[in-house]
């Protein structure tokens, strides 16, 4: 398509700024014969690492298998942003989970961010953790939104503050001219995604988990004890959790019918000397504005200016990544003019139709998890959890979730793609206004 290209990539995904300051590189093996464990995950991102880490601390003997390097995916490259909350507006789905099915995700939107700090803290993960985050206003109405969002917050029992800011509060968090205010909490944060992602590895394997990379799965022939097919060897379970998302591709085909891979892109300034970044973003918090297609943006431990945006229901990403992108940051941060880009990447973002993570069987011992429509660095967290406490018999959170509907794009991803771009279109129209 004009002015679109693939996606710049590699199996080792060399491209980003996270690949390069990732400590350390992983280096599982690939699976070359036939094993048996009680649960095989198949997928190395956070839904399938955590999910691997539940499972083991609960005594389960564990495989995971990776296509390509642990983090590859999504998990590898976003924002790095911590955001609370589970999908979007569970009120929507009341005749499916009842008053008590959207409680029960309320919190669990609260439950996640604690995984995220449990697990740095419990496994002592070096992946520049840090709380704090604001939403920026573009618009009044943002604003009264905020008011409101913040007085849920209390209703929910969030026991952080929402802190709502006036233009010139704001500028002690987020130095710009761009904005009318924000909302600032201290709930939320931002970390390196990619090193977060390699020590949750690290701390499954540290359980008894067994993990190989570069063992992308085939077939999974379903059965008492499923079998999952790899180009050089195979694993057989008592159970399946499949966690490759918007990265599987065509291996479940009704699982595929559901998540639509969507691109976004970040870019990764030169480090920036230390008054520049005290000037632009004084609190070092995380930002994202409200609108569908959103700025997100926040500092790297080194002081980089790691700016993000784009949702492209291609699956493309612009043949000028690095000019579009500067252009959003220059908006935001005029002073960034001339600062040189050293890194620019892009990912995919697994859109399902409704907003929601979709969980579900395909079989009493099949499971799967995906589609967090770009709001899954904390989600996963929680997901993979519920997960394992539905194979451990211990809650009956994941069949609650896997009670939401969650149908296929209309006429398939073809089809799909057109017909997300035209609703985006439209919910771009309105932010206009
Ligand atoms: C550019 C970008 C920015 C984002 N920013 C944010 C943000 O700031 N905050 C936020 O909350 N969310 C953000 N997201 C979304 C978030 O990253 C994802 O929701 C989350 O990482 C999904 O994790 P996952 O484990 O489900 O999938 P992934 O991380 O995509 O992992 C899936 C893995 O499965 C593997 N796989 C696929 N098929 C197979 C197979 N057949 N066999 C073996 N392995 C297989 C893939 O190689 C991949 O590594 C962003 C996403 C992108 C792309």
């Amino acid at each position: 398509m004009f002015g679109l290209r693939a996606i710049q990539d590699s199996s080792e995904h060399t491209g980003s700024y996270y690949a390069a300051s990732r400590r350390p590189a992983t280096e599982y093996p690939t699976l070359t014969e036939a094993i048996e464990c009680d649960v095989v995950v198949v997928g190395g991102g956070f839904s399938g690492v955590n999910a691997a880490v539940e499972l083991a601390e609960r005594g389960h003997e564990v495989v995971l298998i990776e296509a390509n390097r642990i983090g590859w995916g999504a998990s590898g490259r976003n924002g790095g942003q911590i955001i609370g909350g589970i999908g979007h507006t569970p009120e929507r789905f009341k005749r499916s989970i009842g008053e008590q099915g959207i409680n029960t995700i309320y919190q669990m939107g609260i439950e996640a961010r604690d995984i995220i700090k449990e697990r740095v803290e419990n496994y002592s993960i070096d992946c520049d953790l840090k709380w704090g985050y604001c939403d920026v206003a573009l618009k009044p109405r943002h604003m009264k939104n905020f008011a409101e969002w913040r007085d849920w917050e209390k209703t929910i029992g969030n026991p952080h503050p929402y802190t709502l800011l006036d233009a010139s509060e704001l500028k002690e968090f987020v130095n710009s001219d761009r904005y009318l205010g924000g909302l600032h909490n201290t709930a939320n944060g931002h970390i390196h995604p990619l090193n977060l992602c390699i020590g949750e590895a690290a701390a499954a394997v540290s359980r008894g988990a067994r993990i190989f990379e570069q063992t992308r799965a085939l077939e999974i022939v379903p059965g008492d004890k499923p079998i999952v097919r790899t180009e050089q060897g195979r694993v057989t379970a008592k159970h399946v959790v499949l966690a490759g998302n918007a990265y599987m591709g065509k291996l479940i085909p009704k699982l595929s019918a559901r998540v639509l891979p969507s691109a976004s892109s970040v870019i990764a300034t030169e480090p920036l000397s230390e008054t520049l970044a005290d000037k632009l973003l004084p609190g070092d918090v995380a930002v994202c504005d409200p609108r569908t297609a959103l700025d997100y943006f926040r500092l790297s431990s080194d002081r980089r200016m790691l700016f993000g945006g784009l949702s492209n229901y291609t699956g493309m990403e612009p043949k000028n990544l690095v000019s579009v992108m500067r252009k959003k940051m220059r908006n935001v941060f005029p002073d960034l003019e001339d600062i040189k880009v050293d890194f620019a990447w892009s990912g995919w973002i697994g859109i399902g139709i409704n907003r929601m993570p979709q969980l579900g069987k395909l079989a009493p011992n099949i499971r799967y998890i995906q589609a967090y429509s770009g709001h899954g660095v904390a989600p996963t967290h929680i997901m993979a959890k519920i997960t394992a406490e539905s194979i451990a018999s211990e809650t009956n959170r994941f069949d609650m979730v896997a009670s939401i509907p969650h149908l296929p794009f209309p006429g398939g991803r073809a089809f799909g793609r057109p017909l997300l771009a035209a609703g985006m279109a439209y919910y771009k129209l309105l932010d206009l206004f």
